[in-house]
């Protein structure tokens, strides 16, 4: 069949709008008629390789719809179903068996590559493969073929128009409070940068009853809109040093320093904001490569902890309904980021998300 796709043809080329052919699902795959979809940080990323793909591409991996067609093997999801997108894996390793599927031994190959296992790809332009399945969905597509692994059915009653980002940005932060670093009642909390990812975690922390939570940016607008989500206190880290206030606000420091941005000396203030016994935990995407020094001889004592943070810990069927249930209790309150955008305006919504303008951009078709 044919769709209208966003196409990357070469590294940090511009978004191109075009038809495409779109193949047939695989046995193991649903055909999805997307109703809108997020825009990612990583989705930039890919799009000027810093992460290499298969290219020519089709990105995009927060993506809300609705069930077109469904392959052989497909028993639990029919055509009609409303459905939200998270990430891919494979199923079979160790960690996916465990219930940790965001820690896949196969990650890169089920999201980053762009094409199917077999090398096919689920896109063409005019017999030349264009690369599909980003995180098992290449959402920048009317139309696409989704790996079942990705696939999240979702209630009747919510705005699937809204919902895209719970598949990648939202849960990532979310997840990271609740899942991973498991933050509890009159717990303290920093957050390091306060885009999509970090104000994600802050309506987290809110919800689960932190008593203390701080964000931390450069953009002072960000960090009025991060009172709105629930952040108690603000830190402009341009004009003063969070470490130092993060102390005064608390006396001896978070119990957890979340890092979104991935820029390494932010990583090393999170760690020094923290508390006796507290955790510092990483979701930002520094370059490949990349190394933070820590103090370790005075901190010794304090018995603190680090940890790296991938797509927040969660299983996307699980937790991507326990976040709508969240949303409609008024406790997750995303439409407060979003900015919608059609999909032959995806480059302006890159250029909103980077410039800091928009949180969350979401295309809508
Ligand atoms: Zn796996
Ligand atoms: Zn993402």
């Amino acid at each position: 069949m044919k769709t209208q796709a966003a196409v990357v043809r070469a590294t940090a080329q511009p978004f191109e709008v075009t038809t495409l052919e779109l193949d047939a699902p695989a046995a193991t795959e649903v055909q999805v008629k997307m109703i809108a979809t997020g825009v990612c940080h990583t989705d930039a990323i890919v799009r000027d390789q810093i992460y290499p793909t298969f290219l020519p591409a089709v990105f995009g991996h927060e993506g809300a719809g609705i069930v077109e067609a469904v392959g052989s093997d497909i028993v639990s999801i029919k055509p009609g179903d409303r459905v939200v997108l998270g990430f891919n894996s494979c199923g079979r390793c160790a960690k996916c068996l465990a219930g940790a599927p965001a820690y896949c031994e196969n990650f890169m190959s089920h999201n980053f590559a762009c094409t199917r296992l077999d090398g096919s790809t689920a896109f063409s332009d005019n017999g030349e493969k264009v690369g599909s399945h980003f995180f098992g969905q290449s959402t920048f597509s009317q139309y696409t073929n989704v790996s079942a692994r990705s696939v999240v059915k979702i209630d009747g009653d919510v705005p699937l128009e809204l919902l895209g980002p719970l598949g990648c940005g939202l849960s990532t932060g979310a997840g990271a409070i609740l899942n991973s670093l498991d933050v509890k009642t009159g717990d303290t909390v920093a957050v390091f940068g306060t885009g999509a990812v970090g104000s994600a975690a802050i309506m987290a922390a809110a919800a689960t009853g932190a008593t203390t939570i701080i964000a931390v940016d450069i953009h002072d607008s960000r960090l009025e809109q991060a009172l709105e989500l629930g952040a108690t206190h603000t830190v402009n880290s341009r004009t003063d040093n969070p470490v130092e206030k993060i102390r005064e606000i608390t006396g001896d420091g978070v119990n957890y320093a979340l890092d979104t941005t991935g820029v390494t000396a932010v990583t090393r203030q999170a760690a020094e904001s923290l508390a006796i016994n507290g955790t510092v935990g990483l979701v930002g995407a520094p370059a490949p490569g990349s190394e933070v020094t820590f103090e370790v001889g005075a901190s010794l004592v304090r018995g603190w902890k680090f940890r790296t943070i991938i797509e927040g810990d969660a299983i996307p069927q699980d937790f991507i309904p326990r976040l709508v249930h969240l949303w409609r209790q008024g406790k997750f309150p995303l439409e407060k980021l979003v900015r919608t955008y059609s999909l032959e305006n995806i480059n302006d919504a890159f250029a909103d998300s980077k410039s800091g303008e928009v949180i969350k951009p979401i295309i809508v078709f």
